[in-house]
């Protein structure tokens, strides 16, 4: 048996057993009952505490964050073009660089138990490849304490913007881990050409697609539609997410069936943040099909919105609010949008509190999940690859073996 080189003793899992986490070169081997600890190991007692896997955000935007500068009041008008003007007169003249404030969101995740995220970032004519570098930079740097995968997106549209097909295609030789799209119809009016275009990159590349799709009703359909068929065409599925889908909220019933149907059949995801203002896609009878829906906090006090605070547990809470989740299975269902389902889809397969797993995990006092989700309270440690990276709330600077934790 692996030598455990330190244990969290008394921590309570999901299903309510108490147990003791053993933890050696970042994986957690030991995981049985308190009685089976056994060598001398240094030990932490955490009381029973409820022990989670680390949180997996599936849809950020880490370069468009105001995080770490003074408030700024909200400065787009009530469009989704005004917002992607905007950002261009603001984004380049702040005070802060995108490494900076990329790694000031980063930081505010890890504190609140995010262990991975999946960040898009915007890719333009006008600003080239520079926010991808930033990102970039800031996922180097803190790679001890999360995981960042980065999707190469086209905020100001790809067909309406000719170049931009070739600067995704240099952000996916530069850093970037998927291609993105944006409302074929809405945006670019032209869903042949984005769609030929961004998944003509994912095939040369094998890379994967995350796409936002605003798009409301039949229109944003007819993208869903188009999306899965070149998905089921070209062997992609499993590889291929939609972002928001608010249309599936805004069609029929019997419609959203059927594109779940579609969508299941092509192994094609959906990511959801919740909806802000508008209808939130079906997610029970998207999952019911057999759907992978998973979630993320998508703006965080940026250029878009003012609101949003890096708290997983919170996003699953206006979640489950949004979608009337009372009982406690479906609270579990919010929860695993941010956790397992998340972990699916970024392909994070060492994931959850069990043996064999990479140690990324948080404490937190709450006896069950749905307390954890409806409470959210501050996240007492997180542990990524078996280090402490935060403590009651707080990132730490360097990151703590549980060993030093335990003896301290
Ligand atoms: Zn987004």
């Amino acid at each position: 048996m692996t030598e455990v080189e330190a244990f969290l003793t008394h921590g309570r899992l999901a299903d309510g057993r108490l147990i003791d986490i053993g933890i050696s070169g970042g994986i957690v081997v030991v995981g049985e009952g308190a009685a089976s600890r056994s060598n001398s190991a240094p030990a932490l007692d955490i009381r029973g505490d409820l022990v989670l896997p680390g949180l997996v955000d599936g849809h950020m935007h880490l370069d468009k964050t105001l995080t770490g500068l003074p408030w700024m009041g909200h400065a787009a008008g009530p469009t989704r073009m005004s917002r992607i003007e905007t950002d261009k007169t603001i984004l380049p003249h702040l005070p802060l660089s995108t490494e900076e404030r990329a790694g000031n969101l980063i930081r505010e995740c890890v504190a609140r138990g995010t262990t991975h995220l999946r960040t898009h970032v915007d890719i333009d004519l006008e600003s080239g490849l520079a926010k991808l570098d930033g990102v970039v930079a800031a996922r180097e740097r803190y790679r001890d304490r999360v995981t960042v995968q980065i999707v190469a997106f086209p905020q100001s549209g790809v067909m309406r913007c000719p170049g931009v097909l070739d600067l995704l295609d240099a952000a996916v030789r530069n850093g970037a881990d998927l291609v993105g799209g944006i409302d074929p119809l809405e945006i670019d009016r032209d869903p042949k050409g984005q769609l030929d275009g961004i998944f003509g990159i994912a095939e040369r590349h094998g890379v994967e697609l995350d796409i936002h799709l605003h798009e409301p009703g039949e229109m944003g359909l007819f993208n869903v539609q188009e999306i899965c068929a070149r998905t089921k065409a070209l062997g992609l599925g499993g590889k291929v997410t939609i972002s928001h889908g608010f249309c599936l909220g805004g069609i029929t019933e019997s419609k959203a069936a059927k594109a779940a149907e579609t969508m299941t059949d092509a192994g094609v995801a959906l990511v959801t943040h919740g909806a802000g203002g508008l209808i939130m896609p079906p997610i029970e009878t998207l999952r019911a099909a057999g759907v992978l829906v998973f979630a993320g906090n998508d703006d965080i006090r940026d250029t878009w919105s003012p609101y949003g605070t890096a708290d997983l547990l919170e996003r699953a809470a206006i979640i489950g609010w949004k979608g009337d989740f009372r009982r406690d299975a479906e609270v579990e269902v919010a929860f695993d949008l941010i956790s397992a389902a998340g972990a699916q889809a970024l392909g994070i397969g060492d994931y959850g509190v069990t043996v064999g797993a990479s140690a990324d995990l948080f404490t937190i006092a709450a006896s069950c999940v749905p307390e954890a989700v409806a409470a959210h309270p501050p996240r007492k440690l997180v542990f990524f690859g078996g280090n402490v990276v935060a403590r009651h709330g707080s990132f730490l600077p360097v990151p703590v073996p549980l060993a030093s934790e335990a003896s301290a």
